[in-house]
């Protein structure tokens, strides 16, 4: 017979990047901006010991839980495997089809996400943004003010740029170190991402705008011409192009980048 793993006793996994909510005023306020209703379908990445999910059922039957850690995943398994509209999905978020957990339907993500993978995981999740009506993610301030980040500030990137392109970025409030256990070293933000249904400004090619925006801010030191240099061929003439060449990649808006990048389309 196999035993029941007694309620929350887990030793906290580094390697998952597992900082475990305990303050039921967080959790609460979470829950509260989350607002989910009955009739939705929840995902939520990295369950844990179920500080979310536990509340998170009360108000969606609809939830289905994506977590890598065994162990775990026994302990949820055994709490809430019997509530009918549970699904428990062993394995990483970085490889999960989501659109298949979710039965190609209309979904909502949650988390309280392991650090160590929010940026690609963040990515990851673009591919499926069609389906996606929002997610809501606890994760590092500096990460959320980085998805927040507008053109001209140090902090604006491509993970701004990527992200502001598929989504609305709204951040919702800081929680202290204090609210975990173990505690992280940095302060975390909530932040709700909401896949925009038309696109404020649509590549024609999203494989040119992806890898130019990669590129611009590889070479971030570096004038727009030196890396739209790489992008064309030799005979190309750049005088052309509707944005100040000269300019560095931070100052130039999700728009420019578009408009950048359709240029480019047209001359391939
Ligand atoms: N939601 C819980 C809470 O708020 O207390 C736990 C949050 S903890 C920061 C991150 C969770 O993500 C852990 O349960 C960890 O095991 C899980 N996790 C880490 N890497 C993962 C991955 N690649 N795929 C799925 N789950 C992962």
């Amino acid at each position: 017979m196999t035993e029941t793993p007694k309620k929350n006793h887990h030793r906290a996994r580094k390697r998952f990047g597992q900082n475990f909510l305990l303050d039921p005023i967080v959790i609460d306020n979470i829950v509260s901006v989350i607002a989910a209703k009955p009739t939705d379908h929840l995902i939520e990445i990295g369950p844990g010991l179920g500080a979310l999910t536990e509340p998170l059922l009360e108000r969606c039957p609809n939830l289905t839980v994506v977590e890598i850690d065994r162990d775990l995943a026994d302990i949820l398994s055994a709490r809430y495997a019997q509530k009918p509209g549970f699904k428990l999905h062993r394995g990483n978020a970085l490889q999960t089809d989501f659109a298949a957990l979710s039965n190609q339907k209309p979904m909502r993500i949650v988390g309280n996400l392991p650090y160590n993978i929010s940026t690609p995981l963040l990515f990851h999740l673009l591919t499926f943004s069609p389906l996606i009506i929002d997610m809501y993610f606890m994760l590092q301030k500096e990460v959320v003010d980085r998805l927040a980040a507008s053109p001209g500030n140090k902090i604006y990137g491509r993970l701004s740029v990527m992200m502001q392109y598929h989504c609305q970025i709204q951040p919702l409030f800081t929680v202290p170190p204090t609210a975990f256990k173990p505690s992280p070293k940095v302060t975390s933000a909530v932040v709700r991402l909401a896949p925009h249904t038309t696109l404020p400004s649509r590549a024609v090619d999203p494989v040119i705008f992806e890898r130019l925006v990669k590129l611009c801010f590889q070479q971030r030191r570096k004038s727009l011409r030196n890396s739209l240099k790489i992008l064309v061929s030799e005979t190309t003439s750049l005088s052309d192009f509707d944005v100040d060449l000269k300019a560095r990649p931070e100052t130039l808006s999700v728009a420019d980048f578009v408009t950048l990048s359709n240029q480019l389309s047209a001359l391939s």
